[in-house]
């Protein structure tokens, strides 16, 4: 979407709100972070589930809270055991980059996490679309919060296209923004959330469920195939990635440092490993001990 759309018109865009949100308040999931949560939780919620789907992200969400109820008690335990924690959620940087977070609220907003956008983007991990899913979320704030699947839901209803670009463009930006609606635009975010990811998902789209097919561009366009550069596929088996989850689960699954010799029986092709775990370091998510033994950080 990087030509904008022709935009709806009003009674198309009413009525879209109002199927939307109408089939949200039938449909949603209930969700822990959906109920009655601290802004605390939301933001844990939003680092876990930006790159990991729900089902995996439930467990390891309901033991966080349980054990980290506020950012003062995370910003309390050493790095190492967020990065524990964090289990085999995938990409651990997140880890530390919430413990960092919660850090950060201590230090500048006496425990509390802010609910001013730019207070919320001068965190660290806390990117545009974290801020403005916290803000929207846990403050009910009027914000575009644009995920993959908030976006492949407006590629496909208004511009008609089967995918969204790679990365965030203005134009889409500048569309979600146009979207929301005057009331309820926080409920607005998570219904469209919610059917990208329950009913127009990428590859198998359920639109005889959905509450706005007759609105709906690409359908009326009979499905156009998506003629845009090549999208980035989800490839692990083989990867470095791999190879980092490898590693970091002897690494957790350690009640202390662990001998290099450890970590080399787990992944068999040595450069690879090497490469992986020179990564690991640079990252901060290993600490080499002396003796040729690597932790967790502390
Ligand atoms: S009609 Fe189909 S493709 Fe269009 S928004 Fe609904 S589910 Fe998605």
């Amino acid at each position: 979407m990087t030509t904008r759309p022709t935009p709806l018109p009003l009674a198309d865009l009413t009525r879209l709100h109002d199927e939307i949100l109408d089939w949200f308040g039938r449909t949603a999931r209930d969700l822990p972070w959906r109920r009655n949560v601290s802004p605390w939780a939301v933001m844990v919620s939003e680092f876990m589930l930006q790159q990991t789907p729900v089902s995996r992200v439930l467990p390891v969400y309901e033991a966080w809270i349980e054990r980290w109820s506020t950012p003062a008690a995370l910003a309390a335990a050493p790095s190492g055991e967020a990065v524990r924690a964090w289990g085999r959620l995938g990409y651990p940087r997140r880890a530390l980059r919430l413990h960092a977070a919660a850090t950060a609220i201590v230090e500048r907003h006496g425990g509390e996490v802010p609910s001013a956008l730019d207070e919320l983007l001068a965190l660290p991990g806390v990117g545009a679309y974290t801020a403005a899913a916290v803000s929207s979320f846990a403050f009910a704030g009027r914000e575009a919060v644009l995920d993959t699947n908030v976006r492949r839901v407006f590629a496909r209803i208004i511009a008609g296209e089967q995918f969204p670009p790679a990365a965030v463009t203005t134009a889409e930006r500048d569309l979600a923004t146009a979207l929301l609606p005057v009331r309820d635009a926080h409920r607005w975010a998570a219904a469209t959330m919610e059917l990208g990811a329950l009913v127009c998902t990428a590859r198998s789209p359920r639109c005889d469920e959905c509450p706005v097919a007759d609105l709906c561009r690409w359908r009326a366009a009979g499905y156009p195939a998506y003629d845009g550069p090549a999208r980035r596929g989800q490839a692990w088996h083989g990867t470095d990635r791999q190879c980092r989850g490898r590693l970091m689960a002897v690494l957790r699954d350690a009640p202390g440092p662990v001998p290099k010799s450890a970590l080399d029986l787990v992944w068999a092709d040595a450069p690879q490993r090497e490469r992986a775990l020179d990564g690991l370091v640079a990252d901060g998510l290993v600490e080499p001990l002396p003796g040729e033994t690597y932790a967790l950080p502390t």
